[in-house]
């Protein structure tokens, strides 16, 4: 085993929605990979109240090195749900979804981050590899149980940072707002660090349509992923979720690619 600093270093976008192409643009710019977890009731219904998910978009998606996922049929509080009901949800979106996209799906992201022990076995019984979950802190991977996924750091949501502007003036609002950001960013660079420093991993995760719609996170996205791609150039592993977990994803090679994505 070397001594060499190494890290997984993956990304997880929810929600997927349509006008998205600043996300991939922003991925292909740092050179890393991401998984993109669909509520599939949202692909090709445009009387969805959120905006349509089209095929083609998925499909782009995937062609630029990424993984399609399945975040349930419907968005519902997987854990709140009858058990019968909970079930269709995990294994209807995995059908429905292969269906579209013509081959196996792996993962899914449980909505809202909720589950519990029965929802946890419908996932693994419904044949998916692995289930994500937003439990933050993680910087690795391999002691998880594969179905209750934790992720490094979640990207604050743009909702979350607005609720800032009941509480006061206009420049009040934004200063909060910049503050938590940067806040925010510091400490996903320390986290960083200590993956790489510990052979660990690094799981962003993030909704975005939230990065369109706020300016300042789209900035402080970019910042971090700059000083990724920098630091972890040479050092990091660029995945899909689902990558974690196939066998062809050797931790210890004595060149690690930084460059993985076709175009
Ligand atoms: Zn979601």
């Amino acid at each position: 085993m070397s001594n060499q600093k190494s890290a997984f270093v993956t990304t997880s976008w929810d929600d997927v929605a349509d006008d998205q192409a600043g996300l991939l643009d922003i991925l292909k710019n740092h050179g890393l990979r991401g998984t993109f977890n669909v509520v599939t009731q949202w692909v090709e219904n445009p009387k969805s109240e959120i905006d349509n998910v089209g095929v083609n978009l998925l499909r782009e998606i995937e062609s630029k090195g990424h993984e399609i996922a399945s975040h349930s049929q419907s968005h519902r509080r997987l854990s709140d749900l009858q058990e019968i009901e909970a079930k269709i949800e995990i294994e209807k979106s995995k059908v429905d979804l292969e269906r579209i996209m013509g081959h196996k799906i792996l993962g899914i992201a449980y909505p809202y981050g909720t589950y519990d022990s029965k929802i946890v076995a419908l996932a693994r019984n419904a044949g998916y590899l692995y289930a994500r979950t937003v439990r933050e802190g993680r910087l690795d991977f391999e002691d998880q149980n594969p179905h209750e996924l934790g992720v490094t750091i979640i990207l604050p949501r743009a909702k979350q940072a607005r609720r800032f502007w009941l509480y006061g003036s206009r420049g009040q609002y934004l200063f909060l707002q910049l503050r938590e950001n940067f806040r925010w960013e510091r400490i996903a660079r320390k986290l960083f660090v200590k993956a790489l420093n510990s052979q660990g991993y690094w799981h962003l995760v993030g909704h975005f349509r939230d990065i369109l719609e706020d300016k300042t996170l789209r900035s402080s996205l970019e910042s971090l992923l700059s000083f990724i791609a920098d630091l972890g150039e040479g050092q990091m592993r660029p995945v899909t979720n689902a990558e974690l977990f196939t066998p062809h994803n050797t931790r210890f090679q004595s060149t690690m690619e930084t460059k993985t994505m076709p175009n």
